[in-house]
């Protein structure tokens, strides 16, 4: 799908003001703060610090009783909703099981990695698990029923087309893997990945380019807006959204899917707000308003 520049200007200039805080001129405002993409990133560099521990796993979190009168906070009942936390905090320890090499349809890839970490040795594997978790409080306090691809519960993996396989048995409506980047430092802000157009062994994403765009592009906004996060400076051009063909998470997904890569972990800046909890609650609330409004609820 030919991404359309026009719109990219338009999306540039929504997500800068939605960021800046400054929503409420959206309609009016003329001035574009966006500076173009300087770099390129989604090689995290492999330096794994400290793992956490993790508890049990896929599991399904069911939403509370619907009370006599719908509650309006039940906006996503009979909606199913795949969270894919990033890595696992025990990969670092099974180099021979994630190295294995998996079919992702166009070619084979290695089963997971171990994820990229701050300096300071905040693992991208804890992040994940900790931002996954409160996505999915949030997620099933609006009615949603939640599946957890692992929960830490497992010594590695799972591996990366496992990932994909679980939301499609699910059905999901919606599918998050949630991650953050390991770019050079000054490169900043979050991005969202979207499935290329791919064909090739098992891979077919022809159904959910058009629903997985349209979900990334709701995330991207409620993103920058419940964080006052700018999207990334090196990538995307300001969009916060960038569209991938070698993602087997991605490839092999029969279900709309979205990787995000809530900002750099390797940016001294932007460490610091991976590290604090109040902006963890923020990102997962953006994240969960995203998907909310993808699925109108
Ligand atoms: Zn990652």
């Amino acid at each position: 799908m030919p991404y359309d520049h026009r719109n990219t200007a338009r999306r540039t200039l929504a997500l800068v003001l939605a960021a800046t805080g400054c929503c409420a001129v959206l309609a009016g405002c003329g001035a574009s703060q966006a500076s173009p993409p300087t770099g390129k990133s989604g090689q995290s560099p492999q330096s794994p610090q400290s793992p956490t521990t993790g508890h049990a796993s896929a599991t399904a979190s069911r939403p509370p009783l619907a009370s006599a009168s719908p509650q309006p906070a039940l906006s996503l009942a009979g909606r199913t909703v795949v969270i894919d936390p990033g890595h696992n905090p025990g990969n670092f320890r099974h180099s021979t099981e994630i190295n294995q090499k998996v079919n992702i349809g166009t070619n084979r890839k290695e089963c997971d990695t171990t994820g990229t970490s701050t300096n300071a040795g905040y693992t991208e594997a804890s992040f994940t698990l900790d931002v996954s978790h409160r996505l999915r409080d949030l997620l099933t306090a609006r009615g949603a029923t939640v599946v957890l691809t692992h929960d830490a519960e497992r010594p590695w993996g799972p591996c990366i087309d496992e990932r994909a396989r679980i939301g499609n048995a699910a059905r999901a409506d919606a599918v998050v893997s949630v991650h953050a980047d390991g770019s050079a430092v000054g490169h900043r802000g979050f991005h969202v990945i979207l499935p290329a157009s791919v064909r090739g062994g098992s891979a077919d994403t022809a159904k959910i380019v058009g629903p997985s765009r349209e979900l990334g592009e709701r995330i991207a906004d409620r993103f920058a807006r419940a964080t006052g996060t700018a999207p990334a400076n090196y990538l995307g051009d300001g969009t916060g959204l960038d569209v991938r063909d070698d993602l087997g998470g991605l490839n092999l997904s029969t279900v709309p899917k979205v990787f995000v890569e809530c900002g750099n972990m390797r940016d001294p800046k932007d460490a610091t707000l991976l590290t604090s909890a109040t902006w963890r609650q923020k990102a997962a609330q953006g994240i969960a308003d995203g998907i909310a409004t993808y699925l109108k609820g």
